[in-house]
């Protein structure tokens, strides 16, 4: 599953504009953490040497998205620009109609308000958070019907993204039509460490909802990176050309939602794609309301422009390859070094099990919380705990949720750092490893209500 071979992997591209990053002292890191109360959402990001705080809305543009930005249409109807988006979303995923949005949540937002009724149920693989929060504020139900290796940190099946079809397939025998508003395919599964969806289970997997009379759609955040993976591993695919696996993805889907923060190589953008013009005509309704007239959306002409640039660049098979390869390369550097990950590394981040990392603290002492502290802390990295902290608590109870997952995850923006920054990040999470017997926990001193991880106050317990 590794296979990093330096070469074929190296950047397809080279650097022509420089943005300096600061190095920080270890005294430095220690009284930012202390006066952000630990919680890294809270520490500047002047000082932060390396952010893998996420990978959305931190690419580095190309110079002709660059280039793209000056040749915007800044027409509040019919821009050229969006004209020339629509274009490329229907070269490239095949979908008649297109609402841009000002991000991905902005098109959930549209989508749900067209086609989700309180009490109806949405079926996902794994619901990312801002999916799952709007099917909840339509009084929708979510469920998730990841196979159960998904919540397995040691299992390498290839492809952990995918649905459990006996549980789908029983899920719409026994509600049916009328109570299922939606199946949906995250592709990547960002919840579940970026893993692929293979296009066996997708085809599956919307043959089930249409037998039952239920829309397929996809949460296409990551469909390039998706599509390389099928392009990597699934049988009868290796090595098919990914406009062509691409093309096969959106094939079996009635349409999509998109966060051009991610696969569009874009610092904002996102929109709703579909087939039916009965769907979209009422999706516009909303889409006006919410975003903005349906030809600019919430955006600037110069982002539409930007964008569908982006979605060009994306399905590069020499982009993907290295970009699929830095990732593959952050985390062998760390296997080797006996640091526990959760396997095999998905397509966008590298995470660390921070319960098999940290063994001897038990889920209230925070271990996600803090190690991502420690490696701060030690190498000025800024990565994201994705754990009991991001959990929040039980309503009913008042007890903190304890995930199946303790993790941290590294994620890597798309062309913007080195091997270099990668081996740096490396070392330090490694300098970390080798004095992990040493931590002792955090504890939260101040918890807000909700969405409690981007606020929290913590202190380290003596
Ligand atoms: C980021 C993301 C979204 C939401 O997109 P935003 O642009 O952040 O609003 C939805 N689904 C998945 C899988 C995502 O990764």
């Amino acid at each position: 599953m590794t296979g990093y071979t330096p070469v074929p992997d190296a950047e397809p591209f080279r650097i022509k504009m420089v943005e300096p990053i600061r190095w920080t002292t270890r005294e430095e890191r220690e009284g930012l953490l202390e006066e952000a109360g630990y919680n890294l959402f809270l520490v500047p990001a002047e000082a932060v040497y390396i952010d893998l705080l996420t990978d959305s809305g931190t690419s580095a543009m190309s110079d002709a998205q660059w280039a793209g930005l000056m040749r915007g249409d800044e027409a509040y109807a019919g821009s050229r620009s969006f004209y020339r988006l629509r274009e490329v979303i229907r070269g490239l995923l095949g979908f008649e109609h297109v609402l841009p949005t000002h991000q991905g949540r902005g098109a959930e937002h549209v989508l749900f308000s067209t086609i989700l009724k309180p009490g109806q149920l949405v079926l996902n693989n794994m619901h990312f958070d801002t999916t799952l929060a709007h099917v909840q504020h339509r009084g929708g139900i979510a469920q998730d019907l990841a196979i159960a290796q998904a919540y397995d940190p040691t299992s390498a099946h290839p492809f952990k993204g995918d649905f459990d079809l006996s549980r789908l397939e029983r899920a719409l025998k026994e509600h049916g039509p009328a109570k299922i508003a939606l199946v949906m395919a995250t592709v990547t599964c960002n919840s579940g460490g970026g893993q692929p969806v293979s296009l066996a289970n997708l085809r599956q997997a919307a043959a089930l909802a249409r037998s039952h009379g239920v829309r397929f759609f996809l949460d296409a955040c990551r469909f390039a990176e998706n599509a390389y993976f099928i392009h990597e591993r699934e049988p009868g695919w290796t090595g098919r050309p990914v406009r062509e696996v691409v093309r096969a993805m959106m094939d079996v889907a009635d349409g999509c939602t998109m966060s051009g923060k991610k696969d569009a190589l874009v610092n904002i953008g996102g929109f709703l794609a579909m087939r039916d013009p009965a769907l979209y005509r009422q999706a516009t309704v909303w889409a006006v309301l919410f975003e903005g007239f349906p030809t600019y959306g919430g955006l600037a002409g110069r982002d539409l422009e930007a964008m569908a640039r982006g979605l060009e660049e994306v399905v590069d098979e020499e982009y993907l390859r290295h970009r699929l390869g830095q990732v593959r390369y952050l985390a062998d550097r760390l296997r080797d070094a006996g640091v526990p990950l959760m396997e095999p590394p998905g397509g966008h981040a590298v995470y660390l099990d921070a319960r098999r990392f940290l063994p001897h603290l038990d889920a209230e002492q925070l271990p996600g919380q803090t190690l991502a502290v420690e490696i701060y802390r030690e190498g000025g990295v800024r990565t994201v705990e994705i754990g009991t902290v991001l959990a929040g608590r039980d309503p009913a109870t008042g007890a903190n949720r304890h995930p199946e997952l303790e993790l941290v995850r590294l994620a890597i923006p798309r062309r913007v750092y080195t091997d270099r920054h990668l081996e740096w990040v490396a070392a330090s999470v490694i300098r970390v490893y080798g004095r992990r017997t040493a931590m002792r926990g955090m504890t939260m001193t101040e918890e807000p209500p909700v969405l409690r991880h981007f606020t929290a106050r913590f202190r380290p317990i003596a």
